[in-house]
């Protein structure tokens, strides 16, 4: 068997560790998707699903298809009661677009 050089391996370890992540978060995805469109409130869907609020903005940074998918099902089940693109959105645990923008936006 060849040795491969520590260097390489490295490499090739963190490439597969990234492909492996992004198999695994196929069927998560679609899950997170799915729940959120049935119009459950994210915080709520990422803690079944034992993800963190991080992950999913990493993902999104990762899979422009899947931050339109996931955007797409938060402006279809948001509540239309909120105010939305405002703070009291936010505060009431909304992650809809609108209130993602105006809390990126006023926090510092
Ligand atoms: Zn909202």
């Amino acid at each position: 068997m060849t040795a491969t050089p520590e260097h390489l391996r490295g490499k090739t370890d963190r490439r597969r560790r990234g492909e492996r992540r992004d198999r695994e978060w196929v069927g998560v995805g679609d899950l997170l998707v799915a729940q959120v469109a049935s119009g459950a409130p994210l915080g709520l869907v990422l803690r079944r699903l034992g993800l963190t609020a991080a992950a999913v903005t990493a993902r999104r940074r990762r899979d422009p298809g899947f931050a339109q998918r996931l955007d797409d099902a938060l402006m279809a089940s948001r509540d239309p009661d909120l105010a939305h693109g405002t703070h009291g959105g936010w505060r009431a645990g909304c992650r809809c677009p609108e209130c993602r923008e105006h809390h990126a936006a006023h926090r510092d």
